[in-house]
């Protein structure tokens, strides 16, 4: 207790761990968040350059609207009038160009199942198909669709059914099964063949329910989150990464910092991935059958970030994003089998930035990793063939990107690799989205909110699902998990309703 009030320790400051603190500030809990960076919003991180702003783990969000969900998510925090959202083209939010088409993805379920019944004829019973599908499977996401009733164990069959599975039983044609596999795969790292359809159906759901950028990009976001928790009398101590959690008795007593210092807590909430948790853990705490699962946990993709400075015009990037995929196949492996790009440059923000990412198997970086180092302004140094194959991928990207926009001066063009955001973020092997969320880790092989040390609740995306709402959202059912998800599902769901201040730069007309 401090001053009457329950002491509540969060180590991590990504948007799960952002929110977690929230909540549990709302709910009168004195909160502490640790954060070994020299920022707070882990992936939601932007660095700088001669003042020029280059986001590391944000591009845009979906479903901000009032009544939507990451929009009630934001104003239950309390901080909807504090993000500016910058709408994409609803007519074609992201373009996906494959070597002999392109589709653009429209907002709302119904103009997408219509685009693509324009584009394939053939396939409109398949598209009514899938879309009835597709529907049955959201209302059972209970937290995402924000209906209380909805028990938990509904979401089960559809994380053990796989994408490819669903495309296959409503289509024929392979380029639409492309279309909606490769929207989906550079958004939460995993082939049609291992997705659980109900990953792909809540994530493309959440961008088709409109999708945005925001105005200072993934750090605004972070640093409104931050202000929010201070209002509530919360901390957020930076360069404070966490060594160790202590437990009394089985049940969680506080944290030790890489400091030395001790902290001590009731409520320990660890927003970081379950593997890294696992290592806080005194040898015992947790049973060697969980202990096994979580060390046997396969990470996920991991991606080359590009972040470049262009001259030229970006206007055909103005209010969409590109993917551009090498072939109807949707894959993760290869060196180029698909690649994405944003430019904030082209939105009034941050002149002639573009940013970009493509697929890289982590584990080929880890021959690299070396002592990765726990100061994050400085980076460690790497071997001479590390810099020779990051420079080979960038200058392969680069070329591609000239190809499509032969007319642009590429002025500027830097990468990270997994290295970089394994050192950045901490997340084991660097991947994009930390755990592997394919079907043998989703649904009932979810990592766990809770184990078996009482008082120590696990949120983040690899609990829940990748992407900032995802992460969000894991906080809820962490904070769920200890006062009942029910009330706090119905209190988003109520949280008020009046509208974002949105186009506020109209890039389009509505
Ligand atoms: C390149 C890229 C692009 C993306 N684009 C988008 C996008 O456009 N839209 C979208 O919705 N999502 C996007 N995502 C996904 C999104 O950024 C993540 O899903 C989300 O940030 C995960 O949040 P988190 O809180 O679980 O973890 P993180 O954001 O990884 O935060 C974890 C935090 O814990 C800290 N930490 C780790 N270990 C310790 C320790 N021992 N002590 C103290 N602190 C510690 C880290 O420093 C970090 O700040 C993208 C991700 C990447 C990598």
């Amino acid at each position: 207790m401090s001053g009457g009030r329950r002491v509540a320790a969060v180590v991590g400051s990504g948007p799960a761990g952002l929110t977690a603190a929230i909540l549990l500030a709302q709910r009168g809990w004195q909160v502490t968040v640790f954060e070994q960076h020299y920022r707070a919003g882990g992936c939601l991180h932007r660095f700088f350059r001669k003042g020029v702003g280059f986001d590391t783990g944000f591009h845009y969000v979906g479903s901000a609207d009032a009544g939507q969900s990451f929009g009630q998510v934001l104003r239950h925090l309390g901080v909807a009038d504090q993000v500016q959202l910058r709408p994409l083209d609803p007519d074609g939010f992201d373009i996906l160009r494959f070597p002999d088409f392109e589709f653009r993805v429209p907002r709302g379920v119904d103009q997408w199942a219509a685009r693509l019944c324009e584009t394939f004829p053939n396939e409109a019973a398949g598209v009514a198909r899938y879309v009835a599908i597709h529907r049955e499977c959201i209302a059972a996401y209970g937290l995402y669709s924000l209906d209380a009733s909805v028990p938990p164990e509904a979401i089960l069959p559809w994380e053990e059914r796989s994408l490819d599975s669903v495309l296959e039983a409503c289509f024929d044609d392979p380029r639409i099964k492309a279309v909606i596999a490769g929207h989906g795969a550079p958004l939460y790292g995993v082939g049609p063949a291992e997705a659980p359809f109900g990953l792909h159906a809540v994530v493309t759901d959440h961008f088709l329910g409109g999708a945005s950028s925001i105005v200072g990009g993934g750090d605004r976001l972070a640093q409104v989150l931050v202000a929010r928790l201070v209002q509530l009398g919360g901390t957020v101590r930076l360069r404070c990464g966490v060594a160790s959690i202590r437990t009394e008795g089985g049940v969680a007593a506080g944290l030790v910092l890489e400091s030395g210092e001790s902290v001590a807590a009731e409520l320990v909430v660890a927003a970081i991935h379950p593997k890294a948790v696992l290592a806080m853990l005194p040898v015992g705490a947790v049973r060697p059958a969980y202990r096994e699962r979580v060390e046997s946990a396969r990470s996920g993709m991991g991606h080359i970030g590009v972040y470049l400075e262009v001259e030229g015009d970006l206007s055909p990037l103005r209010a969409a994003n590109l993917y551009r995929y090498a072939s109807w196949s949707v894959d993760t492996a290869g060196d180029l089998p698909f690649w994405f790009l944003t430019a904030p440059g082209a939105r009034g923000e941050d002149a002639g930035v573009v940013l970009g990412l493509f697929p890289t198997d982590c584990v080929s970086w880890a021959q690299w990793a070396g002592d990765l180092g726990k100061r994050p302004g400085g980076a460690p140094e790497r071997p001479a063939e590390y810099e020779a194959e990051k420079q080979r991928l960038l200058a392969l990207f680069v070329a591609s990107v000239q190809a499509e926009f032969p007319d642009w001066t590429i002025r500027r063009a830097e990468a990270s690799t997994p290295l970089t955001m394994a050192h950045y973020t901490r997340v084991p092997q660097g991947a994009t989205y930390g755990h592997h969320h394919a079907i043998d880790q989703m649904g009932r092989y979810r990592l766990p909110v809770l184990t078996r040390v009482r008082g120590l609740v696990q949120v983040g995306q690899a609990v829940a699902m990748p992407g900032i709402c995802g992460a969000m959202m894991s906080a809820y059912l962490g904070v769920g998990s200890i006062d009942g998800l029910g009330p706090l599902i119905e209190a988003v769901r109520s949280a008020c309703r009046e509208a974002l201040p949105l186009g506020l730069d109209t890039l389009h007309p509505a």
